[in-house]
């Protein structure tokens, strides 16, 4: 349930219906939007009663939200929500570029492909330190070693930088290095792991799972959002289906369904969505098109080097031609490409 403020309404008078729904052993949740304070009462439905937050003095109306996700419905939050990630901007009506290698392999490579990235156009790194794979006999990342070097790399570009996080045990040590907290597709579900990004309060880019439907990956957002975590972006990474020919089916239909769904930022992964460097940049163009705020792309500078994911990966220059193309299809589409974050000054 929410309970829309008047726009005249008071702190004191937000501050009564707070009391009023932590008294009924439900949680408060605020949210100011540019004209009026919205309260959701979250917690078990029928311990609202509705009937005594419509007569008390600031509040408007009460509204209720029929998803059993709250805090993601578009219900709950009628505008596109958007966040600061450390220089750039996650805001509706913009696209943002996050491109890197899928594992931080070395400091040369993960140099090189930073910089090249960043000179195509970027507005965020990514990159593995720690790998969920399918094989425990594939390269599984670099570990702390992989961070230490995503920190480096954002240092020499300014960009900030996104990679996953695996168990809840290592959040804190992540969180230190990352700009976002990528949960993987294989973690989509790990509801311990969702409780403590959403306790990190960092930024999170939560994948869907192979075999998740849209409902699962926007419950799964509200283990974060429930935790007092706003900042959720979701990645739609491809699904497993029958068909064989490519590693994953893209689910283009997701992106308009959630932006139906969601408030929440959508990003499109091209690169595991479709398991082969030929067909990424269709998609990411489809994905464009169909209303997605971003692209994460995997990017090598020598994909045939490569630990993991070669075979899906864009060499730097095909990189730069897609953020090109991304930038006439957001134009044609009313929206637009951000300006890169600016590397911060020394001291
Ligand atoms: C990745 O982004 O490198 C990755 C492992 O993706 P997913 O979790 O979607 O398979
Ligand atoms: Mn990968």
């Amino acid at each position: 349930m929410m309970i829309i403020m008047r726009t005249e309404a008071t702190q004191s008078q937000i501050a009564s219906v707070v009391a009023r729904i932590e008294k009924q052993g439900l949680r408060a949740h605020i949210s100011h939007g540019a004209e009026r304070t919205a309260i959701g009462a979250i917690g078990d439905g029928r311990l609202i009663n509705r009937d005594t937050y419509i007569l008390l003095p600031g509040v408007d109306r009460v509204v209720s939200i029929s998803r059993p996700y709250k805090l993601a419905s578009r219900e709950f939050c009628p505008e596109d929500s958007g966040f600061p990630v450390d220089g750039v901007h996650v805001r509706p009506g913009q696209v943002l570029l996050i491109a890197g290698p899928c594992a931080v392999e070395s400091r040369s490579q993960m140099l090189e492909v930073a910089q090249a990235v960043h000179e195509a156009g970027a507005h965020a790194l990514r990159g593995g330190a720690y790998k969920p794979r399918t094989s425990p006999y594939s390269f599984q990342g670099l570990g702390k070693e992989g961070l230490e070097i995503l920190a480096e790399a954002r240092e020499l570009t300014g960009l900030p930088v996104i990679t996953e996080v695996m168990a809840p045990e290592k959040v804190s040590l992540v969180a230190e290095y990352a700009d976002v907290l990528q949960i993987g597709a294989r973690n989509m579900q790990n509801y311990a792991l969702l409780r403590a990004v959403g306790e990190s309060h960092q930024p999170v880019l939560l994948k869907r799972g192979m075999s998740a439907t849209i409902k699962d990956l926007l419950m799964a957002a509200e283990y974060i959002l429930s935790h007092d975590n706003e900042r959720v972006m979701l990645c739609e990474r491809g699904i497993r289906t029958f068909e064989t020919a490519t590693r994953n089916t893209t689910d283009i239909n997701a992106i308009p369904v959630l932006k139906s769904l969601t408030h929440l930022p959508v990003i499109l992964d091209p690169s595991h969505s479709t398991g082969h460097w030929e067909f990424v940049s269709a998609v990411a163009r489809a994905g464009i098109a169909a209303g997605a705020d971003g692209l994460m792309v995997e990017v090598h500078p020598h994909p045939e080097e490569a630990l993991s994911d070669g075979g899906q990966s864009l060499r730097p220059k095909r990189f730069a031609e897609l953020v090109e193309e991304v930038k006439s299809i957001a134009e044609a589409m009313g929206r637009k490409v951000p300006p890169q974050p600016v590397p911060k000054l020394e001291d």
